[in-house]
């Protein structure tokens, strides 16, 4: 087995700052120790998310000067609905500025009191935007999808009988849609299975309830289903990715993943009464429907970064980067959500540091000892992401899991950058012990994480 190598050259590049131990003290400091809050320039490798972080390829940024930037009827968005309608096969394409505004319109239409949403796993964006529309978002995953420690090999497969059940309970009218989550981020970003998108679709379809993918790493779970799944292994990603999308009945995508471009996304679904009410909402919103939330540049870019995400060289080197993390931090003994995802490598900060309570927020505490010891800049995806308080006991609530996500910028780091990010993590786990937890000293009413402050407990 040769080294599977970066399958690129470099013709642009862009420096990066080193700073010192006491100057990132000072910057955590000031930052109320939150790493969303630090200034980018400040960071030595951006962990914090793989969104719109992508770095573009040169025929990209040709289509960047190529951009048709007329308002209505642009060459640039023909050429993206004909990339998009041929990669999924639905029948109308609606660009939005991002995947949650794709969300913000599809939960207008179809979320509201008394209804609920289930999925493998909600985004937070998704859950934020079906909660705000007054309807509850319902997380089915399997129950090895919930174990750090699990093996399974499509760990973000829908838990079929807990779908057939929760249908049940709740009545199918109260159920205006049902969703997948491919890969499933918040579970660790693990993939799904083609058999189990098909049974979801046989369950939702049996009830006239419609599925929409929430697509956005799409290319990634495609070529985890060529690798693992019986059957799959000569089709082509594109291939197996065209059949996941023919079993649902649309999609929203963030384009900010797996269409390797900074900004963008889209709501694509079949149903044409669905798609004129959203296009209705989306000339509100985000914008005329031949550009949504975009510019004709942006459309361009992003039909090219959908041709090259399903090229296998590309694929195999981005599954095969994450996995060399995770290798490498698992020899060192080091607790990693297993087996590593499409994206990112999830630490299990519960094991990690295993003296802080959940109250405590084990997760910010690794995330800020990363970026004052290392410039390493990640993010939590525990109590403070998904933790809550009992309104009426005023009891706390901690998430599922306590993890702490390495996020992987698609083409954008090398392996001895990687290699500096494992030197750094078992530095840290020798020394451990000496972290302390935080408590909050502010939080906003929705999505927290973003913008709370915290200190540390001494
Ligand atoms: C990023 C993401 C979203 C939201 O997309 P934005 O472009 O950030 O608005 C929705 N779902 C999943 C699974 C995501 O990873």
């Amino acid at each position: 087995m040769k080294t599977i190598i970066e399958p690129f050259k470099i013709k642009t590049v862009e420096p990066i700052r080193f700073t010192t131990i006491e100057e990132r003290e000072d910057i955590l400091e000031k930052s109320g120790y939150n790493p969303f809050t630090i200034h980018a320039e400040e960071v030595l490798i951006d962990l914090l998310t793989d969104s719109g972080t992508s770095a573009m390829s040169a025929k990209q940024w040709a289509g960047i000067m190529d951009g048709d930037e007329s308002y209505a009827g642009a060459r640039s968005f023909y050429r993206f609905e004909s990339v998009v309608k041929d990669l999924t096969g639905y029948a109308h394409i609606i660009p939005t500025h991002q995947g949650r505004a794709a969300e913000k319109i599809l939960f207008t239409l179809l979320g509201g009191a008394g209804k609920y949403i289930p999925n493998n796993t909600h985004f937070d964006t998704t859950r934020a935007n079906i909660e705000y529309s007054g309807a509850e978002a319902i997380d089915l995953v399997i129950e090895e999808g919930k174990d750090p420690e699990s093996l399974h090999p499509f760990k973000g497969n829908m838990d079929i009988g807990k779908l057939e059940k929760f249908i049940r309970d709740k009545g199918v009218e109260n159920i205006p849609v049902g969703m997948t989550t491919v890969t499933n981020n918040a579970g660790g970003g693990q993939p799904v299975s083609m058999a189990n998108l098909r049974e979801v679709r046989d369950v939702l379809k049996k009830h006239n309830i419609p599925f929409i993918l929430d697509a956005c790493r799409f290319a990634e779970n495609a070529y985890f289903i060529k690798l693992r799944e019986d059957g799959y292994s000569d089709k082509s990603v594109k291939e197996i990715a065209q059949e996941m999308f023919s079993l649902a009945d649309g999609c929203t995508m963030s384009a900010k993943k797996d269409a390797l471009v900074n900004m963008g996304g889209y709501l694509a679904i079949n149903d044409p009464e669905l798609a004129q009410a959203a296009r209705n909402i989306l000339i509100v919103t985000e914008g005329f429907p031949t550009y949504g939330g975009l510019s004709g540049r942006d459309l361009e870019a992003i039909a090219q970064g959908l041709l090259e995400v399903v090229d296998e060289h590309y694929l195999k080197y981005r599954l095969r980067s994450i996995e060399y993390l995770g290798e490498k931090l698992t020899d060192a003994g080091v607790p990693i959500l297993q087996p590593p995802g499409g994206h990112a490598i999830y630490i299990n900060a519960k094991k990690f540091t295993s003296h802080i309570p959940s109250d405590q927020f084990p997760g910010q505490s690794i995330v800020c000892e990363l970026y004052r010891f290392g410039g390493i800049r990640a993010v939590e995806i525990g109590s403070v992401m998904f933790g809550k308080t009992d309104k009426k006991s005023g009891e706390f609530i901690p998430a599922a899991m306590e993890l702490v996500r390495l996020a992987i910028p698609r083409r954008v780091y090398t392996q001895s950058h990687v290699d500096y990010v494992v030197e750094v993590i078992i530095e840290i786990f020798k020394h451990r012990d000496s972290l302390k937890g935080y408590r909050i000293l502010y939080e906003a009413p929705m999505l927290r994480h973003f913008t709370a402050r915290f200190e540390p407990i001494l």
